[in-house]
């Protein structure tokens, strides 16, 4: 449905999108993430028409789009820079796309009525958008996107005014609308939990360059490098001597996880991940001697800081119940299967 072939985008000399090709199946929700900067709006914003492409082709539904004005485009925007008209109700909000695209009043009355029951604001047509709460603009804001029907919806940053408890809970209802109205979706954020919550496939980038990209268990399960690994969070990450099944690691000798890994069967120096829920904390005196530096709470687990014997500094996730207090001296082992040898 949507193609990115080889797309270059500049501001002066300094590419921010550097060559990226990139498809979007139609259905598809497609989340972009990567640090402040990496150039996830400026990817969207070319997709839009609203940025010019200087090397490349976007094409949507086969169609060449070089040429084509943003409006023309068929696709709905979520910016977080366009902001809901304050002048207008929340049914002149809604409306305003189809009455541009020549839409009757009756069918857009009926339209806007059907899409605000759609994100959950049945019979809001006649409120002021300044009397809404955070959450109520975002979903006016939506619904706005999604009235003129458009072939590709772009989100950028959807939910990143929002309080975290309102964050989470919209974007289970997201994907949930999405996937009934089989909108295809490409969405920008900087915030994991997000993208993951809402894709069918996450696009890392990095300096105008795609990462990684796979669904969301894949990048989770098996960064493509260390700077996914790191960007997603994992603390574990060091250069180690890889031999077949085994890795010589400043932390002593690890087993590695067979297969699926960017890096497996590799050998030689490479870096490797040792995901905290596979360092397995025991009573001092078996396997690698730590001292528990720190505890932060993460509901019914606790990621440990551990200070080990030799080698730099460990986190290892256990269990609530019977987690070690700081201080205390612990013995730690290593899982294999958590264990990912990653790509260069
Ligand atoms: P992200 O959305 O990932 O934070 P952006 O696409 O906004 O990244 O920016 C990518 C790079 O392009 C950054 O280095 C940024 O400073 C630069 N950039 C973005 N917008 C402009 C602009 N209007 N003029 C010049 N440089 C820009």
């Amino acid at each position: 449905m949507l193609v990115l072939d080889d797309v270059t985008v500049r501001y002066g000399d300094r590419p921010a999108v550097d060559g990226i090709s990139l498809d979007v199946a139609d259905h598809e929700v497609v989340s972009v993430l990567g640090p402040s900067g990496s150039g996830k709006s400026t990817l969207l914003r070319a997709v839009a028409g609203l940025q010019p492409v200087a090397g490349g082709r976007v094409l949507l539904g086969g169609r060449d789009l070089a040429g084509v004005p943003a409006h023309r485009r068929g696709v709905g925007l979520m910016f977080q820079d366009q902001q809901l008209f304050p002048h207008r109700d929340v049914g002149g909000n809604v409306s305003f796309g189809l009455r541009m695209h020549g839409a009757p009043r009756a069918a857009a009355r009926e339209r806007v009525a059907e899409l605000l029951a759609l994100v959950g604001l049945p019979g809001a047509e006649r409120r002021s958008v300044g009397a809404l709460s955070g959450g109520e603009q975002q979903r006016v804001a939506l619904a706005r996107a999604l009235a003129p029907s458009p072939q590709l919806l772009m989100l950028d940053e959807p939910l990143g005014q929002l309080d975290r408890s309102l964050r989470e809970r919209l974007v289970v209802e997201l994907r949930q609308l999405f996937g009934r109205l089989g909108t295809t979706v490409l969405a920008v954020t900087h915030d994991q939990g997000e993208a993951f919550a809402l894709a069918d496939r996450v696009v890392v980038m990095r300096d105008g360059h795609v990462a990684q990209s796979g669904t969301p268990v894949e990048v989770w399960e098996r960064p493509a490098d260390e700077f996914v690994a790191r960007f997603l969070g994992f603390a574990n990450v060091v250069r180690a001597t890889v031999r077949g099944a085994e890795a010589e690691t400043p932390w002593g000798r690890v087993g590695v996880a067979a297969s699926g890994a960017p890096g497996a069967g590799a050998s030689g120096e490479r870096s490797l991940l040792i995901r905290p829920a596979g360092v397995r904390v025991g009573p001092a005196g078996s396997g690698l001697e730590c001292t528990v530096e720190g505890r932060t709470f993460r509901g019914e687990q606790v990621l440990l800081a551990l200070r080990p014997e030799r080698g730099p500094s460990l986190e290892a996730s256990v269990a609530l119940r019977g987690a070690p207090q700081a201080g205390d001296r612990v013995g730690v082992g290593f899982e294999a299967s958590e264990v990912v040898v990653l790509g260069e």
